[in-house]
């Protein structure tokens, strides 16, 4: 059993739930016998906040899932630990880690869609579906998210690397962008690996996706064929970016937290 994500609420809830709450994109949490735990409780006063919204997620194990948004400037109870979604990854468990996926998405965008973005009049909350309608001119806003291709560009046997803007120095991962209005992903790729380093890759084929919700994404995996050009970055995204064999793979992604990280151990296992 895991986290099933659903809209509408049981009519009757008896009983503690799984509270996932937020104050400024970070997780509370607890530490009950040497676990890190979200507050499993009726009601969120229990543990001292009162937040300023909630919303039903899913069930967790038949067990109800809400997330809460709470205050920016409340009083933090002392034992109270909020953490960064990415920093929980190996500590709190994994089916709890994706309800937390679901639920900081979910809270921004309830956050965020509170007025209609097209006219300011305050939205209603749609029965059935993950909506907010506006009662005056109709506009459906549905949670946003933002797809990001990643490509692991292979040439023989070497995976294109680069450095980016963001990086740490001698950190390398594989290139990565966001999806264009009227475009695929396949062109997506084709545009960012060419602007990024000034190759032309060929075979894409899809490797896998992740939620990465900082803030919205959808990250979209793919591996592709370098099918011609010389490394050429661009200067302003990238940094540097080379070929490099899999025994000489860089300082890259934890594969237990990114599946950038995921794609760059593949190449090494499939090239070795
Ligand atoms: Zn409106």
């Amino acid at each position: 059993m895991s986290f099933i994500s659903l809209v509408t609420p049981p009519l009757e809830i008896s009983g503690p739930v799984h509270w996932f709450a937020f104050q400024n994109n970070n997780l509370l949490v607890e530490v009950v016998d040497s676990k890190t735990v979200v507050p499993y409780v009726v009601d969120l006063e229990e543990v001292g906040f009162d937040p300023v919204r909630t919303q039903y997620l899913g069930l967790l194990n038949d067990t109800p899932c809400f997330s809460a948004e709470l205050p920016l400037n409340a009083p933090w109870p002392e034992k109270a630990n909020f953490s960064d979604l990415r920093r929980l990854h190996g500590v709190l468990d994994p089916d709890f880690l994706k309800a937390a996926v679901t639920a900081i998405q979910v809270v921004n965008w309830d956050q965020t869609f509170q007025y209609c973005g097209r006219c300011g009049t305050p939205t209603e909350v749609r029965g059935g579906e993950r909506a907010k309608v506006c009662p005056a001119c109709g506009l459906i806003n549905f949670p946003r998210i933002a797809p990001a291709i990643m490509a692991a560009v292979i040439k023989e046997d070497q995976i294109l690397l680069a450095n980016g803007r963001d990086f740490p120095a001698n950190f390398f991962s594989v290139l990565a962008g966001f999806a264009e209005p009227g475009e695929t992903l396949e062109e997506c790729i084709s545009r960012e690996v060419k602007e990024e380093v000034g190759i032309d890759v060929k075979n894409i084929r899809y490797f896998g996706s992740q939620p990465w919700p900082f803030p919205n994404s959808l990250m979209i995996a793919f591996t592709a064929e370098y099918q011609g050009g010389d490394i050429t970055v661009d200067g302003e995204e990238i940094k540097t970016a080379d070929w490099f064999p899999a025994d000489k793979l860089p300082f890259r992604p934890d594969s237990r937290i990114s599946i950038s990280g995921q794609l760059i151990d593949w190449f090494e296992q499939e090239f070795k």
